[in-house]
């Protein structure tokens, strides 16, 4: 028996998900974003589960070659565009689109020498002040990149919301009118929405979607859970029990002594910590899952265990345990440990072996 952990990746949850975005946004196509190793599921292996889909969406150049390299032909873009021209002549002759977000990305790429015209996104800044060109530089670039023999014409556009998890927030309207009024007379594609955006902003959703977090089944809107956006988690964490004690009332357990049982109970040790993952901010009460049953974590995560109080549960050494994932949506440990359950999906490490199921 494997006392470690496992991270679970379905399929089938990933087909399901792909076919629920369809169905949210039927008239857009799907650029599915596989940054930081497919938010932890496994770069490679993600985009060939999606192949047919209509792109991918990658942060850095290395992820879009190493896909690539993999005999991956469909198309992809680079979100964060790129930042030499020899790393602009690579993109044109792997046939990757490059997003273009400000006045010296479209410098160097006017001036560049390449071996054939690159496939553009000219990327707006409608209000995240991250990444995007302002408002009113926008048609001076344009034209620019029109005139570039760099360019495949017409190049495309695209914007990115702050707070599109956020449905009361009048700022994602803000950023749809400004988007469209800058764009409104352009030819070419637009891409708005993150999965957030494809999931409670239909107004936005253009001609491409930019789903991550929603095709791996993470419910992105504010408080969300997976259930409640018709996702399935794509990812289910699991290990097993390697321990149980049974502890007097009043006793502490683990680091700090920070938890103390306040009754007779019984602690069930299990394989699974900081150092594969699980968030150590965790608190005690955080639910856990064994036997299917949640009960909740009781004191601090350790690197390589965690302790639970199951009470005077029959719980024994090597019962299965799921720590998010199918029936403990990862939402809600994210919740319990103070970040988001985009930190917890690609925070996995490299000890944590992976089982691609169905
Ligand atoms: C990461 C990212 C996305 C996907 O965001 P989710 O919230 O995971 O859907 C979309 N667009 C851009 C530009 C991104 O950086």
């Amino acid at each position: 028996m494997r006392f470690s952990p496992i991270a679970q990746i379905s399929r089938s949850a990933l087909n399901h998900n792909v076919a629920r975005l369809q169905q949210v946004a039927p008239h857009s196509k799907i650029m599915a974003v596989l940054k930081a190793n497919a938010y932890g599921h496994g770069l490679v292996q993600m985009a060939q589960w999606l192949k047919g889909i209509d792109g991918f969406g990658l942060a850095r150049i290395e992820e879009a070659l190493a896909l690539r390299d993999s005999g991956i032909n469909a198309r992809m873009v680079l979100l964060e565009g790129v930042f030499s021209e020899a790393d602009l002549e690579q993109a044109a002759s792997h046939q990757l689109d490059v997003v273009i977000h400000d006045a010296e990305q479209v410098a160097l790429l006017c001036q560049a020498q390449l071996s054939q015209p690159l496939r553009i996104w000219l990327k707006i800044d409608t209000g995240m002040h991250r990444l995007g060109v302002q408002p009113d530089e926008f048609a001076a670039l344009y034209q620019q990149l029109t005139e570039s023999t760099n360019v495949q014409q017409p190049l495309n556009l695209m914007t990115h919301f702050a707070v599109a998890d956020e449905l009361e927030n009048p700022q994602t309207v803000k950023q749809i009118q400004c988007f469209n009024r800058l764009t409104a007379q352009l030819p070419g594609e637009r891409t708005l929405c993150n999965s957030a955006g494809a999931l409670s902003w239909p107004a936005a959703h253009g001609d491409w979607i930019r789903p991550g977090l929603a095709l791996f089944g993470g419910n992105p809107m504010v408080g969300g859970r997976a259930a409640g956006q018709q996702l399935q988690p794509v990812m289910t964490m699991r290990s097993k029990v390697l321990a149980v004690r049974d502890l007097a009332a009043g006793e502490p357990v683990g680091y700090g002594q920070s938890w103390r049982s306040n009754n007779a109970t019984r602690i069930a040790v299990v394989a699974m910590g900081y150092g594969d993952g699980y968030p150590r901010h965790a608190v005690s009460g955080t639910p856990v899952l064994i036997n299917g049953q949640r009960y909740p974590l009781a004191g601090r995560v350790s690197m390589d265990m965690i302790t639970v109080d199951v009470g005077s549960a029959k719980v024994q050494v090597g019962d299965d345990v799921v720590l998010w994932g199918q029936g403990l949506g990862v939402e809600e440990i994210a919740e319990c440990a103070s970040t988001i359950a985009y930190e917890l999906l690609c925070s996995t490490t490299a000890r944590v072996a992976y089982e691609y199921i169905d």
